[in-house]
């Protein structure tokens, strides 16, 4: 996409090409009951699962990057589960 856009000349164009960008990015952000989103949130849960316990941490309990917490927040995965479902990342 950024290619084809810095081939064009036209400056109407070039915000067509934007505005369409911008378009698809705030679409992924509000599929959230998506199962692709869903996926997305176990697959995260698992790699900082095994991310806390490589570090030596309890694997239950781990800081919540939701938009609420902001990593502020060491919680256990089903309470964070539910925060990125609802809430959202970062
Ligand atoms: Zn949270």
């Amino acid at each position: 996409m950024m290619r084809d856009y810095l081939l064009r000349e036209s400056k109407q164009e070039k915000i067509a090409i934007i505005e369409e960008y911008i378009m698809d990015r705030s679409w992924i952000n509000c599929v959230r009951i998506s199962d692709e989103y869903e996926r997305g949130v176990e697959e995260f849960i698992q790699f900082a699962q095994r991310n806390a316990i490589n570090n030596g941490h309890d694997g239950g309990k781990i800081r919540c990057p939701c938009i609420n917490c902001l990593n502020g927040r060491i919680l256990d995965v089903n309470i964070m589960r539910e925060h990125l479902l609802c809430d959202g990342f970062l």
